[in-house]
């Protein structure tokens, strides 16, 4: 029985899906205004694992990514003082319109996630394009009198009306104090300093990201995003909903209130949330020159995979401080463990000893103690009373959840594997899909995810073909 700990009751708690052996999962995506650097992809991976460690479990998992391209505001000083649109101060940065930025960071979010061999999920919404569910849900919170139209024309959450504002931080409204640094103070026009922005009435001057409304011209605030599209999406039920620390307050907190009050009950079974990453000590900042990237790691000499062991060595609720020594040295693990993997598939295969798979899989299950299940696995190594053939089934076996494409040297020198790997079949039909439903933006999505992976699809009147 899977177990993960929960920010909003403070436990461990047993994953129990609302629909049984149905897992519905929804995680914080990218503000797409940048690329991903090493932390975010450290909670982009959480999700990974959750969805991995529930399928090895024998559940179905369906996960559901917003793409943030609208709403999230600045307060980078560096990119703009105003505190305006992320993905506005970058297109003005760089000379490009917000959709150009916008796709273009998508993309490579996209080919992070296939280098870190992070599946799929089953949707990626785009906040964009997810303006009308918005206004859906906007409307039902005017009209069960959670919201008002504010003095400047936005529209607020009204934070009082909701009285178990708090539940997952623990920052309750009277403890709010005004002046404390909300994400939404700098909108005026309403009446309580902890209200927040549903839909903010645009500047006539805005010409880009804009929408009509029932209110007038403006554009969404982050946060009845991911209530939009995870009502929408999961069908108004989230069993596990994920993201990074930071996010506990104010955004989760907000769509809870969002959600709740929409649909009258309790929407998130599940708060779970990754802690931060510090590289070399330090938080990663564009002032200090501090922000590592997966192109850097994999510039650096390193597998991207190397990444992702070492992200593995550590439990996710634990601050990690990320160094080029550590990803050298799971780079070497990798490498070790790819050969030693291949030597042990020469021999006839052998059962696993069942406690030791019990062991791993309890590991995995208790909270996603990665850390512990790669101790284990160091020590089977290491036993020369194991089997070379039941350490290879055992390595291969826990791969499913570790995704660290251990059997990779396997049958090298030997026949050459012919098989396509699992995830890149997985995206291919889920392409095949998209194309027979004339989605070309999602079709032309997955095909950039694929190049990530090394794989170029062609269309051909027979259909799409690899190379
Ligand atoms: P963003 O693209 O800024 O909206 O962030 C995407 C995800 O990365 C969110 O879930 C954040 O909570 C998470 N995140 C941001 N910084 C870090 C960090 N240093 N370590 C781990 N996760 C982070
Ligand atoms: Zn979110």
């Amino acid at each position: 029985m899977l177990r993960l700990y929960d920010s909003r009751t403070r436990e461990a708690e047993a994953i129990r899906p609302a629909h049984t052996g149905v897992l519905a999962m929804y995680c914080c995506g990218p503000t797409v205004y940048r690329d991903a650097h090493v932390g975010n992809l450290r909670t982009f991976l959480l999700g990974d694992l959750i969805g991995r460690t529930a399928t090895a479990e024998g559940m179905v998992v369906r996960t559901v990514q917003n793409i943030t391209d609208v709403g999230h505001m600045t307060r980078d000083i560096e990119i703009d003082p105003t505190g305006d649109d992320k993905i506005l101060a970058q297109a003005r940065l760089e000379g490009r319109s917000a959709m150009d930025i916008a796709r273009h960071y998508e993309s490579r979010f996209h080919q992070d996630l296939a280098r870190l061999g992070i599946r799929p999920a089953q949707a990626y919404p785009r906040a964009s394009e997810s303006i009308d569910l918005m206004h859906e849900i906007i409307e039902v919170l005017l009209a069960r009198g959670h919201a008002y139209v504010g003095t400047t024309g936005s529209v607020f959450f009204d934070a009082r009306s909701f009285p178990d504002y708090g539940a997952i931080s623990g920052n309750r409204l009277d403890s709010l104090k005004p002046g404390h640094r909300f994400e939404h103070e700098i909108d005026v026009g309403k009446r309580f300093h902890a209200d927040w922005a549903l839909w903010k009435a645009a500047d006539p001057a805005r010409r880009e990201l804009v929408w009509d409304s029932p209110w007038g011209p403006g554009f969404p605030g982050w946060h009845i995003e991911c209530s939009a599209m995870s009502l929408h999406l999961l069908d108004r039920g989230v069993d596990v909903h994920v993201g990074g620390i930071d996010l506990r307050f104010p955004h989760h907190e907000n769509e809870r209130a969002q959600s709740d009050a929409t649909t009258g009950h309790e929407v998130v079974r599940h708060w779970v949330h990754g802690e931060h990453l510090l590289f070399e000590g330090r938080k990663m900042a564009k002032s200090t020159g501090n922000v590592i990237l997966l192109d850097d790691v994999v510039a650096a000499g390193h597998d991207p995979l190397a990444l992702r062991l070492a992200f593995l060595e550590h439990r996710y609720r634990a601050q990690l401080n990320l160094t080029w020594a550590t990803i050298g040295a799971a780079d070497r693990t990798l490498a070790r463990w790819r050969a030693s993997v291949a030597g042990w598939a020469e021999s006839d295969s052998r059962p696993v000893p069942a406690p030791l798979r019990a062991e791993i899989s309890q590991r995995f299950a208790d909270d996603l103690d990665t850390a512990g299940a790669l101790r284990v696995l160091r020590e089977v190594e290491k036993d020369a009373g194991i089997d070379p053939g039941a350490k290879f089934e055992l390595f291969a076996a826990v791969d499913e959840v570790l995704g660290l494409e251990l059997a990779r040297e396997v049958g090298k020198g030997r026949a050459p594997v012919e098989q396509l790997p699992a995830e890149v079949t997985e995206l291919l039909a889920q392409r095949e899909k998209a194309r027979a439903a004339r989605d070309w933006a999602r079709s032309d999505q997955l095909r950039d995810q694929l190049a990530g992976l090394g794989v170029t699809v062609v269309d051909t009147p027979d259909g799409q073909q690899v190379s």
